[in-house]
């Protein structure tokens, strides 16, 4: 009780290194990150919370790092949870060890974990959200969740989220197979990545289709609304950020709570 309460009051302080115990903590389930949760209840919420998801290799990775720059040059602070729901060992370091490559590593503004997750644990998706509790409360802007596949357990993990971005790219199966996985399900954003390559178009007209489709179906009022961008290039950011930024303000208009409480993990 002892550790959890000093962890406690450096978390609320500031103390990255803190911070980084307590998702360990919550990570491996450890008794002591309820502790520290409890006495941070009134600083979680404040932070968005954007779940990043889509198949391998589709540019979440490098949109991730783009959203991490457009929000720091803001002046937003930004944390940044990478997880592999599917490979127990080392997907989700290296998911982590990627985003980081790409700088940012000496930023004070920025905070980004992967985490390690145990085979058959079961608890990835609670595990998750109680990491990105803990960088809530230590006072995170903006929070990421980035998954590394595109299933069930990947919809488990970001499901929480405020608002989940979902992230296609023209070619491996496209448009189609992404809908067959029930994507339109989860996606509050739709995003075609890799608008410089043949497809992308095509892509995003299939996906509008599906939406319009399903717009007739009742999803609280919400149109995903489908926007293309070039990651690598660093173009069509904007229009991300833009879409993510409509989502986020029909939520503030009087849906949040409710929107929060059906996310919320049981
Ligand atoms: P993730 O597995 O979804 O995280 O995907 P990554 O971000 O690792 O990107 C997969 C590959 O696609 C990498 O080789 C990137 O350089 C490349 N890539 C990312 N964005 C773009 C883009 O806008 N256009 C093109 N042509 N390639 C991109």
């Amino acid at each position: 009780m002892r550790e959890s309460s000093e962890i406690l009051e450096r978390l609320v302080a500031g103390d990255r290194a803190a911070l980084a115990r307590a998702i360990t903590w919550a990570e491996s389930g450890d008794a002591r990150f309820r502790d520290v949760l409890s006495g941070v209840n009134e600083h979680v919420g404040r932070g968005w919370r954007v779940g990043v998801t889509g198949p391998p290799g589709a540019g979440k990775s490098t949109l991730t790092n783009e959203l991490i720059n457009a929000h720091r040059d803001a002046g937003r602070t930004v944390g940044v949870v990478a997880v592999d729901p599917s490979s127990p060992f080392t997907g989700g370091a290296l998911l982590g060890d990627r985003i980081r490559m790409d700088g940012r590593t000496s930023d004070e503004g920025v905070f980004i974990r992967s985490m390690a997750t145990r085979g058959g644990h079961g608890g990835i998706a609670r595990a998750t959200v109680d990491a990105v509790d803990a960088m809530d409360a230590f006072g995170l802007d903006e929070l990421l969740i980035e998954t590394v596949g595109v299933g069930q357990a990947e919809y488990d993990v970001v499901g929480a989220a405020d608002t989940v971005l979902v992230v296609l790219c023209p070619g491996a199966g496209d448009g189609v197979q992404a809908l067959k996985s029930g994507i339109l399900e989860v996606a509050d954003v739709l995003c075609v990545n890799k608008a410089d390559l043949t497809g992308a178009d095509r892509l995003v007209s299939d996906l509008e289709e599906a939406v319009e489709l399903r717009a007739h179906e009742p999803h609280e009022g919400w149109v995903t609304p489908v926007v293309s961008c070039s990651a690598g290039k660093s173009e069509g950011v904007d229009g991300v950020l833009a879409a993510l930024a409509s989502h986020r303000e029909w939520l503030e208009d009087g849906r949040l709570e409710e929107h929060r409480k059906t996310r919320r993990l049981a």
